[in-house]
C-alpha cells in the first residue's frame, strides 16, 4: 500500500514546499498560491504521493508564475531616471550615469555609464539594448567552461528580455538567458546558466535535475538562496 497524501502535513517538491490541507470530499487536486505566497495543495483522501507529485510537475510553470506575480506586487517598481548620477549596475557593481552632450549613444567608459542627452529620451530602451550587446559576449565566454564541465557542446546563448525568468532553454543546446540577470555578480549568474544548462538535461526539477545542478556547482543552494535575495532589487525595466 503506498503512502497517502494526508499522512504528510507538507511536501516538498524541489524548491517548492506545500502544506497538504485537511481532507475533503473533493475529488480533484488543486493547488492554491496564499497571499503571504505560501503553497496549499488540496487532494481526495485516496491520492498517492506519486500521483500528487506527478500533478505539482504538470502545475510547477503555473505556480512559479503565481510566486513571480507576488514578488512584483510585493516589491516596489523600480524606475530609472535618467539623470546625472542615477545607478546601473554591471555585473554585481554599480556605476553611476553621466549624461554628455559628446556621448554617442550609451557606452561605460572609466567606471561610469556615459549617454547623450539624445538618447536620455529613451533611456530604458539604450540601456536595454546596451546589457543585451554587452552581455551576449560576456555571455558566451561564461557558458562554454560549464557547458564542457556539464558535458554539453556546443550551447548556443541568447541575451533577452524573458519577463520574470532569468533563464529558459529551447532545443536541446540552446538556453536564453534574461539581460537583467547582467546585473548581478557573476557568482550568481553562474547559478542561472548551471540551472538552464541541467534543464537540457532534465526539463523539470526532479531530484536527477537538482542533482545534476550539485555536480556540477556543490555549493548552488547558497548561490539560489542569494540570488532570491538579490533578484528583488534588481532592475528590470518593468516599473
Ligand atoms: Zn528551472
Amino acid at each position: 500500500m503506498s503512502t497517502g497524501i494526508h499522512d504528510l502535513k507538507s511536501l516538498t517538491a524541489g524548491d517548492l514546499v506545500f502544506t497538504i490541507a485537511p481532507p475533503t470530499e473533493r475529488t480533484t487536486l488543486e493547488i492554491t498560491v496564499d497571499r503571504d505566497a505560501s503553497l496549499i495543495l488540496r487532494a481526495p483522501t485516496c491520492a498517492t504521493r506519486e500521483r500528487v507529485e506527478q500533478f505539482i510537475e504538470s502545475k510547477r510553470p503555473w505556480v512559479y508564475r503565481k510566486l513571480a506575480e507576488k514578488d512584483a506586487l510585493a516589491a516596489p517598481p523600480i524606475r530609472k531616471q535618467y539623470v546625472d548620477g542615477e545607478g546601473f549596475a554591471y555585473l554585481g557593481r554599480n556605476y553611476r550615469l553621466k549624461l554628455d552632450e559628446t556621448a554617442d549613444g550609451v557606452r561605460l567608459d572609466r567606471g561610469r555609464f556615459v549617454m547623450s542627452p539624445a538618447v536620455a529620451a529613451d533611456g530604458d530602451a539604450a540601456m536595454r539594448r546596451w546589457y543585451v550587446r554587452t552581455g551576449q559576449p560576456w555571455l558566451e565566454r561564461r557558458v562554454e567552461p560549464w557547458a564542457s564541465r556539464m558535458g554539453a557542446s556546443g550551447v548556443g546563448v541568447a541575451v533577452r528580455d524573458l519577463g520574470y525568468r532569468w533563464g529558459s532553454t529551447k532545443g536541446e543546446s540552446h538556453i536564453n538567458i534574461h539581460w537583467a540577470t547582467l546585473q548581478l555578480a557573476p557568482s550568481l549568474i553562474d547559478y542561472v546558466i548551471v540551472h538552464e544548462l541541467a534543464h537540457l538535461k532534465e526539463l523539470n526539477h526532479t531530484d536527477r535535475y537538482w542533482a545534476e545542478v550539485a555536480r556540477a556547482m556543490p555549493d548552488y543552494e547558497r548561490r539560489r538562496h542569494d540570488l532570491t535575495t538579490a533578484g528583488v532589487k534588481i532592475w528590470t525595466c518593468r516599473g
